[in-house]
């Protein structure tokens, strides 16, 4: 087994959308970001890549890239999904905790955890999603929005090792 964490976090600004965990969310204000800044989905994709020794999202999508300017963060999870897969890991379990001040999210946990474990090809009950304040303390959470994710690999063939 291997365990990977993520943490990403995207700021708050007028005329963008607001999407965690491939969930859109009706909201004055969205997250500013060469992608959509799902941050939710930034943080889950840095935890697979860290459990799978494979670096993270900064070096494999780079914000540089037209390609990925505006995309859907769920279609570069999809790309990490199989990317993990390739390497002879199934996912085990995914934990996903996002800071926000607001808005209240926790309406909405419960279809983004649905909508990753789709993504990761698991069943839902191995995806949890949660959402937290930071009780009016965090300058993050109050000016964008973080989120942290922990993510447990399974090996399902053994690795062929360097020599
Ligand atoms: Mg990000």
């Amino acid at each position: 087994m291997r365990i990977g964490h993520g943490y990403d976090v995207h700021r708050l600004a007028p005329g963008r959308r607001l999407v965690l965990g491939g969930v859109e969310i009706p909201c004055e204000l969205g997250l500013e970001g060469h992608s959509d800044a799902d941050a939710a989905t930034h943080a889950l994709m840095d935890a697979l890549l860290g459990a799978a020794g494979l670096g993270d999202i900064g070096k494999l999508f780079p914000d540089t890239d037209s390609r990925t300017l505006n995309i859907d963060s769920l279609k570069l999870l999809d790309q990490v999904t199989e990317l993990v897969r390739s390497k002879g890991f199934r996912v085990g379990n995914a934990d996903v905790t996002i800071v926000a001040q607001a808005p209240k999210l926790s309406p909405y946990t419960e279809k983004m955890a649905a909508v990753l474990a789709a993504h990761l090809h698991v069943e839902a009950g191995r995806v949890n999603v949660k959402a937290t304040t930071e009780e009016h303390l965090g300058e993050v959470s109050t000016k964008g929005i973080a989120a942290h994710a922990v993510v447990l690999l399974e090996e399902v063939r053994p690795r062929t090792r360097a020599l």
